[in-house]
């Protein structure tokens, strides 16, 4: 049977895509890494590639930190596919990603709120992937978090997962897991900006007492927006579906290492992505002292000075975010500061 020329167009943009995904893979660049691990960001409707990137430092710890350095628990190394969200300058809602390597479950929770719909990952990855065929520090097989974790948030969320694979790209297969149909939905508040707006949006969630993040971006047609999170599950998930998972990683010494609800802060990111907005300042506000990983993603994403609440480490992970601050405040590169109005300090 003949194709239709639909589907013929569509494998051949597919093609050039998963072309360019080994291409920007295999790049020179500065930092010579064990292992690459790239994606390209692309929406099939249209035919466009969105963006692409390679897993890297940000730009500010060139040249000050080694590859190496701990930034309070969390590597200094941005995932491909959250600088693929932070290059993204169209919306990113109903969009498809292509990485070389099973994704991790903290960039499965962004590129799910980011509203990335259908996910395909090269046939390598699971062979011979660096990642997906080795084991944490705590000697869990990673296999695992993509199988157990992973895979679950994206079937949940009504994401589909595919593998690619032959000489360019030809081999597509879509039945990794049967995913729920659902819209996909930003669960971050997004309201035009205005300076009562915003005042009304703070005094709101200071009200309600949940940790959240705030952030002033811009979007299309020069027009600025109010964009706020709370700490929340990628669309599909709750707390029992939550439970099931975890129950997985029962033999695991402390459980589950990763967190499954998104912080407040990565979700402020994915909803920049999702609607196509790029943070207009180079600062946010979280209630709430973020993990090590979240401070050195929204570095990434170009935040210089973050707004808190307080300076007191109330748990382990606040602890390293608390020396992770401290560490990048001596290196002049980002400020933590104790804010009291948020909205003069989001405005400035
Ligand atoms: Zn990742």
């Amino acid at each position: 049977m003949a194709l239709s020329e639909d589907i013929k167009k569509k494998l051949q943009f597919l093609s050039t895509v998963y072309q360019q995904l080994q291409d920007v893979k295999n790049a020179p660049t500065l930092l010579d890494y064990k292992y690459n691990i790239a994606a390209v960001l692309f929406n099939e409707g249209t035919q466009v590639v969105i963006s692409a990137a390679r897993n890297d430092l940000p730009e500010s710890f060139n040249g000050v930190f080694p590859p190496t350095e701990e930034i309070g628990d969390s590597g200094t190394t941005i995932h491909a596919e959250i600088l693929c969200l932070d290059g993204a300058k169209a919306l990113v809602e109903g969009a498809s990603i292509m990485v070389t390597d099973p994704l991790c479950p903290n960039c499965m929770k962004s590129v799910i709120a980011a509203g990335v719909k259908k996910i395909y990952i090269t046939e390598d990855g699971f062979t011979q992937g660096n990642w997906y065929n080795s084991a944490d520090e705590n000697g869990v097989e990673r296999q695992r978090y993509f199988d157990d974790v992973s895979l679950k948030l994206a079937a949940y969320a009504g994401v589909q997962v595919c593998k690619i694979g032959g000489k360019g790209g030809e081999d597509v297969s879509c039945d990794i897991i049967q995913p729920q149909e659902k819209p996909p939905m930003s669960k971050a508040r997004v309201e035009e900006y205005d300076a009562g707006t915003l005042s009304a949006m703070v005094c709101n969630a200071q009200d309600r007492g949940r940790p959240y993040a705030v952030a002033i971006a811009n979007g299309p047609k020069q027009r600025r927006y109010i964009v706020m999170a709370s700490e929340s599950y990628v669309p599909g998930m709750s707390d029992e579906k939550a439970q099931n998972i975890r129950e997985h990683f029962k033999d695991v010494p402390g459980g589950l290492r990763y967190r499954l609800k998104v912080d407040a802060l990565s979700s402020i990111l994915s909803a920049c992505a999702y609607f196509g907005f790029s943070l207009s300042g180079e600062q946010v506000y979280i209630s709430e002292i973020p993990t090590s990983r979240c401070i050195v993603n929204a570095i990434g994403a170009g935040v210089k000075h973050f707004g808190l609440a307080h300076k007191e480490a109330l748990s382990q992970k606040s602890k390293y975010a608390l020396d992770a601050f401290y560490k990048l405040e001596t290196h002049g590169i980002v400020k933590a500061s104790v804010i009291n109005d948020i909205p003069a300090f989001l405005e400035n």
